[in-house]
């Protein structure tokens, strides 16, 4: 959000009477408020659901709705969480007022008022619903944070368990095939002894930027911890995640990384798992298998995909003597 979007606070005045729009108009104008107008609930839905706003300014007696069941309709729009709802009422009726605050009306101002009060609750108005727009980004921003590694911007560890966790289950429900993959870095001590940890840090943020670039917006890509890395690929078989495997194996050999201390060539070893092969019973269970296909691959002597054999069949079975 730019600064001057920042300081627009946008009010909409819905009221059938064209002299109270006119007037509050005229008031919030000296305020410096943008504002739009609307007679009736018909242009209220299509101004309020279709341009942003910050305040509604609802007329209890509107020719076509009960401005108290706009209202109602407002708030009970997620995406309408910070804004503020004053409505207008014709009787200083008690019971009213709570009927409003019930559906959700975040103040009330009784006909006729006095265009000084209306002001001063509008800036109250716009005090709340500022400091609500500064808390749902510094939410947004938290919860952000909360998922993503530091280092590289990929997903942490604690987000791809709990997408693991998700993708495993959806994908039993509905007997999609699920494939997962585990990418270690090969001979990454060695770069950090040569080159020095800040030229590995910089690897390990390209090898990273190459991943996410590679990968289907279906795909997840995270960095599992140290120097791996782990990819979860919802509604992928095996070979097709075999493929995928040797893509990114490939973008990591095919050009050498420039550091601030060097060129630096690496490569990758990947082990995959999925359960379009084996019927896993755990997320535990298909992590654990490919962990072990990327232990052979490192055995086999590294910068290569290697992935599950076949499960034995689930059964004990006892040799025919
Ligand atoms: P292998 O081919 O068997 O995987 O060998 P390797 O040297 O990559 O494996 P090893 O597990 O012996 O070493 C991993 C190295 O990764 C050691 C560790 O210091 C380094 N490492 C882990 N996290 C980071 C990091 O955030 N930054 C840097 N620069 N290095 C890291
Ligand atoms: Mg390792
Ligand atoms: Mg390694």
């Amino acid at each position: 959000m730019t600064e001057s979007e920042e300081q627009l606070f946008r009010v909409v005045v819905v009221d059938d009477d064209r002299a109270i729009r006119k007037l509050v108009k005229l008031f919030l104008q000296r305020q410096g408020y943008e504002t739009a107008e609307c007679a009736n609930g018909a242009e209220a839905r299509e101004e309020l659901w279709h341009r942003r706003w910050d305040l509604a300014i609802l007329d209890r007696r509107l020719p076509d709705i009960d401005g108290l069941q706009l209202c109602r309709e407002i708030k009970g729009e997620y995406e309408f969480r910070n804004r503020y709802v004053i409505v207008l009422t014709g009787e200083d009726d008690h019971e009213d007022k709570l009927e409003g605050f019930e559906l959700g009306a975040d103040d009330y101002v009784t006909k006729p008022f006095q265009p000084a009060e209306l002001v001063a609750r509008i800036r109250a108005a716009r005090r709340i619903v500022d400091l609500q727009k500064e808390l749902l980004e510094k939410n947004e921003k938290l919860a952000r944070l909360s998922i993503t590694d530091g280092l590289t911007q990929l997903y942490n560890h604690r987000h791809l368990q709990e997408s693991l966790a998700r993708e495993f289950e959806e994908a039993r429900r509905y007997e999609r095939p699920l494939s997962f993959a585990l990418i270690d870095l090969d001979y990454f001590k060695k770069v950090n002894d040569t080159f020095g940890h800040a030229a590995g840090d910089e690897v390990l943020k390209e090898v990273a930027a190459r991943f996410s670039d590679s990968v289907r917006t279906s795909d997840l890509v995270a960095r599992y911890g140290g120097e791996e890395f782990a990819v979860l690929m919802p509604q992928t078989t095996l070979d097709d995640a075999i493929q995928f495997a040797e893509k990114i194996r490939n973008v990591v050999e095919e050009a050498p990384i420039q550091t601030d201390e060097a060129e630096i060539r690496v490569t990758v070893s990947i082990g995959v798992a999925s359960n379009s092969l084996t019927d896993f019973d755990s997320t535990l269970e298909l992590v654990d298998s490919a962990d072990k296909a990327l232990y052979r691959a490192k055995e086999n002597g590294r910068n290569q995909v290697q992935w599950e054999r076949r499960a034995e069949p689930r059964r004990t079975t006892h040799p025919v003597s």
